[in-house]
């Protein structure tokens, strides 16, 4: 079954107690290399694809972690309880926008989405390589809202 043509995108954690389905194309699709993505995933960085929360229903419970940012904003992060798996995050200074971590999800609707910057690029580790022909943002630059 495939939805390229419906813009609907479908994942879960690595347990499968908490899946989730968005319809729409993301607002934007960045490279994260700020610190805290680099904690969470214990990697280099973290893709995420920020979408209109409105657009995203999830199923089953999720933990939650707060953290006020350098911006003053207060950015959560949702995991599950059972496996870890983290998620979703949502900022105070992006209201009505979640960020979903796109290795979470399903092959095929990860596949069809494409990393279009670099962000909190000044955090980069030289051993993280990344597609160098990406722009690439010190901080990050404002999403535009569709
Ligand atoms: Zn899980
Ligand atoms: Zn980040």
């Amino acid at each position: 079954m495939s939805d390229a043509t419906t813009d609907t995108f479908r994942g879960s954690c690595l347990c499968g107690a908490v899946s989730y389905e968005i319809t729409g194309a993301p607002m934007r699709v960045a490279q994260c290399c700020c610190s805290d993505c680099q904690k969470l995933t214990g990697t280099g960085h973290a893709t995420i694809a920020f979408f209109n929360e409105a657009t995203c229903t999830i199923a089953g419970a999720v933990s939650s972690y707060e953290k006020v940012a350098d911006s003053g904003n207060t950015i959560s992060r949702d995991f599950c309880p059972t496996c870890g798996s983290r998620l979703f995050g949502r900022g105070s200074g992006r209201p009505g926008m979640i960020g979903i971590n796109v290795g979470s999800m399903d092959g095929d609707c990860a596949d069809r989405l494409q990393p279009q910057a670099v962000v909190f690029a000044a955090r980069r580790h030289p051993w993280d390589l990344l597609d160098e022909a990406l722009p690439q943002f010190p901080a990050m630059p404002p999403i535009p809202k569709k």
